[in-house]
C-alpha cells in the first residue's frame, strides 16, 4: 500500500456557508493574492462574483519570502474582507500564519487557509482544527503526498469537520514555471481520502498565461474546484501580479471550465 492508515474515511459532505465541496459541482475560489486596499479588494471581489466565483480569496496576513516585501494589511485586511463579503455575499477564505492569530482570523473568515509554507506546522494545524472553522490546507511545496495526508490528519484529529485539500505545485528542477503542478496528486488524494481536492494553477505556474490551460487540465483530471488569483489591475498588484488573471480572462476561463466540467457530468 502506498499510504499508511488514514483516519480520514467516510467524512460528511464538506460545506462552507452553504457552498458544497466534493459533489457534482465544482467550487471556484477567486480573488486577489493580497488585500491591498479597500478599492482594490472591492473592485476585484465584484469582478469575481460577476464571473461566477463561489468564494472570495484574499490574503491579509502574507507569508512573503522577503522580509522587506509587503507583509499584508493584517487586521485592517480582515475588516476589508468582511466588507467585501457584505458587498458580494461571497464567503471569504484567508490565510492564517500563526497560532496567535487564529482566533482573530476565525472571527472574520468563513474558511481558514493554511498555506504551503505552514503545512508542516503541527501547532498551527491543531489550532485551525480546533477553531470550528472550515479549513483549506495547501500542499507543502516539498511535501510528499504521505506527508500531506498526515498534515490533514492533524487538522481532522483536532476536530475539524469541513476541510479541503489544494494541490498548488511542488518544487522541482524546473525554473521556467514557479513550481511544477502535480496533477497526479488529484486522483491519488481522492483515492486515499474523502477530502475534496482543489487545484491552484496560479501559484503552481506563476504565470497568468499558463493559468487557463492548467485550470482546464485540473477540471479534466477530476479536481473538485479551483483557486485562482484575480486582480482588477494585475500590473499594479503589490504581490503576485504576474500570475493574476484580469477579470476578463477570468470570466472567459470560467466559461471554458464549465464546458470541460459538463463533458464529465459535473457542473460549475
Ligand atoms: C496563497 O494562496 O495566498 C499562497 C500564499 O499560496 P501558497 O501557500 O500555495 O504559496
Ligand atoms: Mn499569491
Amino acid at each position: 500500500m502506498m499510504f499508511e492508515k488514514h483516519s480520514a474515511e467516510g467524512g460528511g459532505p464538506v460545506n462552507v456557508c452553504g457552498v458544497p465541496f466534493g459533489g457534482g459541482g465544482l467550487v471556484i475560489i477567486a480573488g486577489p493574492c493580497t488585500v491591498e486596499s479597500r478599492e482594490q479588494l472591492l473592485e476585484s471581489a465584484s469582478a469575481v462574483k460577476e464571473a461566477g466565483a463561489d468564494i472570495l480569496r484574499g490574503g491579509a496576513f502574507k507569508p512573503r519570502a522577503s522580509p522587506y516585501a509587503f507583509q499584508g494589511l493584517c487586521s485592517e485586511g480582515l475588516a476589508l474582507l468582511a466588507e467585501a463579503r457584505e458587498l458580494t455575499g461571497l464567503p471569504v477564505v484567508t490565510e492564517v500564519l500563526d497560532t496567535r492569530d487564529v482566533a482573530e482570523v476565525a472571527a472574520v473568515a468563513d474558511m481558514l487557509q493554511v498555506g504551503s509554507r505552514n503545512m508542516h506546522n503541527t501547532a498551527l494545524l491543531k489550532a485551525v482544527g480546533t477553531s470550528g472553522k472550515p479549513v483549506l490546507l495547501k500542499r507543502g511545496m516539498s511535501a510528499t503526498l504521505q506527508e500531506y495526508l498526515y498534515a490533514a490528519e492533524y487538522v481532522l484529529n483536532a476536530g475539524a469537520k469541513d476541510m479541503v485539500l489544494c494541490e498548488r505545485g511542488i518544487r522541482t528542477f524546473e525554473t521556467v514555471t514557479r513550481f511544477t503542478l502535480d496533477l497526479s496528486a488529484v486522483p491519488l488524494l481522492q483515492e486515499r481520502t474523502w477530502l475534496p481536492v482543489l487545484v491552484d494553477p496560479s501559484h503552481a505556474t506563476g504565470r497568468a498565461a499558463l493559468v487557463p490551460a492548467m485550470a482546464r487540465a485540473a477540471v479534466a483530471c477530476g479536481a473538485d474546484g479551483l483557486m485562482m488569483e484575480v486582480h482588477a489591475h494585475p500590473d499594479r498588484a503589490l504581490c503576485d501580479g504576474e500570475q493574476s488573471l484580469t477579470p476578463e480572462i477570468f470570466f472567459k476561463t470560467v466559461g471554458e471550465l464549465r464546458a470541460v466540467a459538463q463533458a464529465l457530468g459535473r457542473s460549475i
